[in-house]
């Protein structure tokens, strides 16, 4: 990354009225939570892709769901990054709407730990809830899905609350993200392959819209070509070095 660089994305910041953050799994990779895609990402497992689609939780449940506990012990053990402060920090500098296909809750923790109020809209909702299969009802969050647990209202078997590859995104988070895309200034794209739709048509909306794109990602994306600044690194210490260049920090 350039000094420069970073230098223009803060003054793009410093002058944004409102931005639109666009997250995917490399804002956590430096918390030690695997990403999907990339190097030493989760889907050179064919039997992890299988994991994460549609049909999964019917046709192996106990498989699944001794996965999915695993992977929900897993962020209850980790810690925010420099580069979810930083992001929460930086987000009381205008008006920011983070869209997340992050299902970790690490960036909502960092805006806890920061007292800063951060509106983030999960697309692919949170491995913090749980639901019923059937019904849809919300459950304890605290039951243990590799016991397989079942909903009190309708005897269906609980799931996490997130979606898999083949189901619907939840309407209200899209649309809120939609809204904000429409009318961003500034649409900043950090630690996502921009392969996984709908959610990666966000940036595109913004971008016809008239924002200004910015990518931080240590490699080549699909949604690349279309951004006017791109930082080649990783996203915990690339948005602590443009907060530092904030003129406000
Ligand atoms: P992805 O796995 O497809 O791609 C990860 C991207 O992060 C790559 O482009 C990679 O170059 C980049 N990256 C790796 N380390 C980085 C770093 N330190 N800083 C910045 N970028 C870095 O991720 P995706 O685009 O989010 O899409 C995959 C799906 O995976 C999403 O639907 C999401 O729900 C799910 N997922 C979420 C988590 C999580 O919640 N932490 C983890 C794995 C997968
Ligand atoms: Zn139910």
């Amino acid at each position: 990354m350039t000094d420069d660089t970073i230098r223009a994305i803060a003054e793009s910041f410093e002058s944004a009225r409102e931005v639109l953050v666009f997250a995917g799994s490399g804002l956590s990779a430096e918390s030690g939570v695997p990403t999907f895609r990339g190097e030493d990402g989760l889907f050179s497992d064919e039997a992890i892709v299988e994991l994460a689609r549609a049909g999964i939780l019917e046709r192996e449940p106990k498989r699944a769901l001794e996965w999915y506990e695993k992977g929900r012990r897993r962020i209850r053990e980790v810690e925010p990054n420099p580069g979810h402060y930083a992001l929460a920090r930086l987000s009381q500098t205008a008006d920011y709407t983070v869209a997340t296909q992050n299902v970790d809750g690490l960036l909502e923790r960092a805006a806890d730990a920061e007292s800063v109020e951060l509106p983030v809209h999960h697309l692919h909702g949170s491995l913090d809830r749980i639901c019923c299969r059937e019904c849809g009802a919300e459950a304890d969050a605290s039951l243990d899905l590799s016991e397989m647990p079942t909903c009190e209202a309708c005897g269906g078997l609980l799931r996490p609350d997130i979606v898999l590859f083949g189901e619907l995104l939840p309407d209200e988070a899209f649309d809120a993200s939609a809204r904000a895309a429409a009318s961003a200034d500034v649409c900043l794209l950090l630690g996502t392959s921009g392969l996984v739709y709908p959610a990666a048509g966000l940036p595109e909306r913004a971008a016809e819209a008239g924002a200004e794109l910015i990518e931080i990602n240590p490699n080549p994306t699909e949604l690349s070509e279309r951004c006017d600044t791109i930082v080649r690194g990783k996203t915990g210490e690339t948005l602590p070095a443009i907060e530092a260049e904030m003129p406000s920090s």
